[in-house]
């Protein structure tokens, strides 16, 4: 039997407090965006049924905050940086949590630790930023986050709190990601975030609040794609652990990476380059399957002259082994291939053979209505956000660095 999804709105509008006062209890999502949630839960799967009772069945439903901020916008509560609470992050630039409201969040992660839930979706920038710190739901919206749980006290820990949660030391294991003692990869830098063996990590889908929708419609697929992710989670029909990149190869290891490939001629190879367009220089070339992916770097702004091989016939090298494995056989996936395809030859000489699939052309041509950037697209697809967004050392500027978190 699965516990309730856990759903986290933003705070009350009008409507809601109206009943909440009313009723006595709070009464989340109960005007115009509770009508437009049913229509979210139905859509993607999570609720079954016509009433508003049958399609809420399966959840158990709050807010961040249990009151009604001025004019319905959360920052009329948010207070500047000297009346903070310290330990939690800006809402947005100026914009902090006052000392008052602790116990709304307080009392959030209790309603968690009661519901205990395996799936938890937020809606809207404010829902995200009370379980994570984050909150530029733009960019993180239908992408996997984690709320951590303890593995001893078996708590919901507030992500503020977790680096000093030392009073419980593990006495079990399990259920862990990450860091698996046996995964040869595992001193290497992995993509996302790291697992830790005190903490089990529920996972959390952020989407776009419901009244941010009715104003916005043509986000609405967005949110009932992200919605249908939380769902498929929950059924374990999802990746709960990212992929494992390997961004500083050996050539050994991208040998032994093309002996992969080439021991499995049909796994689709996705195909991907960074540039630095001021530079002329491809920075690094991305390759993988659905198993695994290899980053090849070229430039380095940690080495000696930009360079990340130390020698000539070193770089040749990587090339030689990088056109054999464009060279092979297996269909080849790459998003707007086009700026891709005309760099490798310009800077490199290179030409990728095998069938070519442009997920940027297929989305267009599936989905006329929806928007195609690499972000919406990505969002759509993917569970987990690009590995650059984690991880930015090798750009060889600060230039164009600009979007994320603002
Ligand atoms: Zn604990």
């Amino acid at each position: 039997m699965h516990k309730p999804f856990f759903l986290v709105g933003e705070a009350w509008g009008e409507r809601e407090e109206e009943e909440s006062l009313k009723t006595g209890r709070p009464s989340p999502f109960v005007g115009p965006s509770g009508r437009l949630l049913d229509v979210l839960l139905r859509s993607s799967g999570i609720g079954v049924g016509e009433t508003r009772e049958d399609l809420r069945k399966s959840c158990f439903i709050t807010n961040a905050f249990n009151l009604r901020p001025n004019n319905n916008k959360v920052e009329n509560i948010l207070v500047e940086k000297k009346f903070g609470y310290p330990g939690i992050p800006a809402f947005k630039p100026g914009k902090y949590l006052p000392e008052a409201l602790l116990p709304e969040w307080l009392r959030l992660y209790s309603e968690l630790n009661s519901v205990n839930p395996e799936v938890i979706i937020t809606f809207g920038n404010s829902a995200l930023w009370s379980l994570t710190g984050q909150s530029a739901i733009r960019t993180r919206h239908g992408y996997t986050h984690f709320v951590k749980k303890c593995v001893s006290c078996e708590k919901f820990i507030p992500f503020w709190l977790v680096s000093t949660h030392a009073g419980c030391l593990a006495t079990s294991m399990g259920g862990k990601r990450g860091d698996e003692p046996n995964n040869p990869d595992a001193k290497r830098p992995v993509w996302g975030e790291k697992g830790d063996q005190k903490f089990r990590e529920i996972p959390l889908i952020p989407t776009y609040h419901p009244a941010f929708l009715l104003r916005t419609y043509k986000w609405l697929p967005s949110s009932i794609s992200d919605m249908t992710k939380g769902r498929k989670i929950r059924e374990g029909r999802a990746p709960l652990d990212p992929l494992r990149l390997n961004p500083e190869p050996t050539l050994a290891e991208i040998r032994e990476f093309r002996e992969y490939l080439r021991n499995s001629p049909k796994a689709p190879m996705a195909v991907d380059i960074e540039t630095s367009p001021e530079y002329r220089a491809i920075t690094c070339i991305g390759v993988g399957t659905s198993e695994k992916a290899l980053c090849i770097p070229f430039a380095d702004p940690n080495k000696p002259e930009y360079n990340y091989w130390g020698t000539v016939a070193e770089e040749v090298e990587a090339l030689t082994l990088l056109r054999e494995i464009l060279n092979l056989p297996n269909p080849k996936v790459l998003h707007n291939s086009p700026y891709d395809l005309i760099w490798l030859r310009a800077i490199f000489g290179l030409e990728i053979k095998g069938p070519l699939i442009d997920t940027m052309v297929a989305h267009a041509s599936t989905y006329q209505e929806l928007p195609h950037s690499l972000a919406d697209v990505a969002s759509v697809f993917l569970y987990f956000p690009p590995w650059k967004s984690f991880w930015k050392s090798r750009k060889l500027s600060e230039e164009g660095d600009k979007e994320e978190d603002k």
